[in-house]
């Protein structure tokens, strides 16, 4: 009947992400779009959530039946007191960006290390047995780390301009891993032997940094033998733009924005996405995103 809208009623769930900004995420549009797409009765919002009110948030969410959420900057760690359980993979990156609904309490699992797999996987790239870069030591990194060391790469170099925390990240990966782990400073990238992938997790590229990339010298990726190089940065950066005029393949990071989401589904509702449905949703978001971001 016209004006009367049915399309949120008494059976409707309610999923959400919460942080501290959080007007500016794109997570609504992702789940509401898989919502309508595969005719599931449930809605999904974003929730100013400040620091000092996140435990009283997680307690009411559950209170109130909230099924699942996701967690961004800055409560992915502090979120992991508040949790019954702990996915491995979300202990090893040591963050946390989605909660289950389970009778227990909430479930943790980190589904950045599930997206940019998959964003690695769909573009046809196979890290198994290869020599990974990886520049950034930060909460992206922290999760292509694990997502590296969890596919079987053959070794794994993170390089960060801080090279403590590239350290301390290997010292934890190396707790739940057996391949080659090293460190080194950003600066001294040229001393490197081989790489096959470049996987860049800083923010170089990004915002006031745009002008900006972590191969300063793109000879770089000749001389090192580059076969592939990832940004989880989006749209597309100088690295990636540069690495291109070299004939070497790219990705970047919108794939796995709307990767993690898509496996924050498949953990809430139990139930796999093909990779046809994957890539075809990840085309139609891209194109709203272009038009409208
Ligand atoms: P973060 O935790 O703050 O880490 C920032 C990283 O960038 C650190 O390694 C930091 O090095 C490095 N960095 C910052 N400024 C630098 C500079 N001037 N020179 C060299 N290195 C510098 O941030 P994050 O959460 O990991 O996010 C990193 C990027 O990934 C952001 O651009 C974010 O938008 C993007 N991201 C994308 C996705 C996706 O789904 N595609 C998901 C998460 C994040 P230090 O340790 O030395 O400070």
């Amino acid at each position: 009947m016209k004006n009367v809208n049915t399309s949120v009623n008494g059976s409707t769930e309610v999923y959400a992400v919460i942080g501290c900004p959080i007007s500016h995420s794109f997570s609504p549009v992702i789940h509401n779009t898989m919502a309508e797409r595969l005719g599931r009765n449930f809605i999904y919002t974003a929730l100013r959530v400040e620091p000092e009110a996140l435990e009283s948030a997680v307690k009411g969410a559950y209170a109130l039946g909230i099924r699942g959420i996701n967690v961004t900057v800055p409560h992915k760690k502090a979120v992991m007191d508040m949790l019954c359980a702990i996915d491995k993979r979300a202990l090893a990156v040591g963050a946390v960006n989605t909660l289950k609904y389970t009778e227990n309490g909430y479930e943790g699992y980190n589904t950045d290390v599930i997206g940019s797999y998959y964003a690695l996987k769909n573009a046809g790239y196979d890290i198994r047995d290869k020599a990974v870069l990886l520049t950034g030591a930060g909460g992206a990194g922290n999760a292509c780390a694990v997502m590296a060391c969890d596919s079987g790469c053959r070794s794994l170099t993170i390089a960060n301009r801080t090279v403590e925390k590239a350290e301390e990240l290997a010292d934890n990966l190396r707790k739940h891993y057996s391949c080659d782990i090293n460190t080194m400073r950003l600066a001294d990238i040229h001393s490197l032997e081989k790489c096959d992938i470049i996987i860049n997790a800083t923010t170089l590229g990004f915002g006031d940094k745009r002008a900006l990339t972590p191969i300063e010298d793109r000879s770089f990726f000749k001389d090192k033998g580059v076969e592939f190089v990832f940004d989880v940065i989006y749209p597309k950066t100088r690295l990636l733009n540069e690495a291109e005029e070299e004939g070497i393949p790219t990705l970047a990071g919108f794939d796995m924005l709307v990767y993690q989401a898509l496996a924050a589904e498949e953990i809430w509702f139990g139930e796999k996405f093909d990779i046809d449905t994957q890539k075809e949703i990840c085309a139609l978001l891209w194109e709203y995103y272009k038009e409208n971001m």
